[in-house]
């Protein structure tokens, strides 16, 4: 398949309507790939010829849509509190590439990360910049939507638009095969999983959550795992699960 390439739109400039000209970091990426005039790649979601290279730019004459393919098959909200920003980096980078659709960060009380507003709307461009850049390289061709942080109060109220969601909680002893099985039964594809940070839930957080209907708190075994292996277990699980 011809390789990929994510172009945002403002880099992209119609010359007519089959042909497009490029411009930006993606351009030098397209060069020290060594692609030459004749080259298929891909821009985004439709497969192009390369008709011109120039320094700065290169023109490319539309081909056909590309074959749609890495998009999961359900759409799974992961709500991550906030942990410290390698771990974030990671969790997120990683949970692309297994499979979830979107990532709502917030902050519970044990949360040790303090953000002020700016640094919330900075930590979030990183994070939806690692997400973007995870789907290109895992060759998703849909795309991550990393939201605005939310405070726990706020989650609760989230979660309601969900068919189900799954609370990883340290201290349950809830099976997570029931929920599981429930969720195939059900033919949900609309879920949720919620991970604590790396200070956990307090007690009283942990009620408030088992008090919605549609959270489910389930366990993931006897040990107690960091927060990051206890997201990508819950999800990679899940999203083989779910996936037919
Ligand atoms: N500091 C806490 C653990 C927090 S682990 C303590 O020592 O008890 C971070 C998060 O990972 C938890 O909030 C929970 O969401 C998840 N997690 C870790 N181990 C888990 C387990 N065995 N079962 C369910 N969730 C778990």
């Amino acid at each position: 398949m011809a390789r990929r390439f994510i172009v945002d739109e403002k880099d992209i400039k119609a010359i007519d309507e089959k042909t497009i000209e490029i411009i930006g970091n993606e351009v030098k990426h397209i060069q020290v790939l060594r692609h030459d005039v004749g080259d298929e790649i891909t821009i985004n979601t439709k497969i192009y010829k390369i008709v011109q290279m120039k320094r700065e730019t290169v023109v490319l004459e539309y081909l056909e849509n590309a074959p749609i393919k890495g998009v999961p098959q359900n759409n799974i909200t992961a709500y991550f509190a906030m942990l410290k920003n390698d771990k974030m980096d990671f969790l997120v980078q990683k949970a692309v590439e297994i499979g979830v659709k979107t990532i709502v960060p917030f902050f519970s009380s044990n949360v040790i990360v303090k953000l002020d507003d700016k640094g919330r709307q900075k930590r979030k461009e990183k994070l939806q910049k690692i997400a973007d850049e995870a789907c290109k390289q895992c060759g998703r061709m849909d795309s991550i939507i990393v939201e605005d942080f939310l405070k726990f109060n706020e989650v609760l109220n989230d979660v309601e638009k969900l068919q189900k969601v799954l609370f990883a909680y340290e201290a349950a002893n809830d099976s997570l095969r029931i929920e599981i099985e429930d969720i195939k039964n059900n033919k949900y594809n609309n879920v949720g999983i919620i991970i604590g940070a790396e200070g956990g839930f307090t007690p009283k957080e942990a009620d408030k959550l088992k008090e919605k209907d549609n959270v489910k708190v389930v366990s993931l075994g006897t040990r107690i795992l960091r927060a990051e292996t206890a997201a990508l277990n819950l999800l990679s699980i899940l999203v083989y699960e779910m996936e037919e």
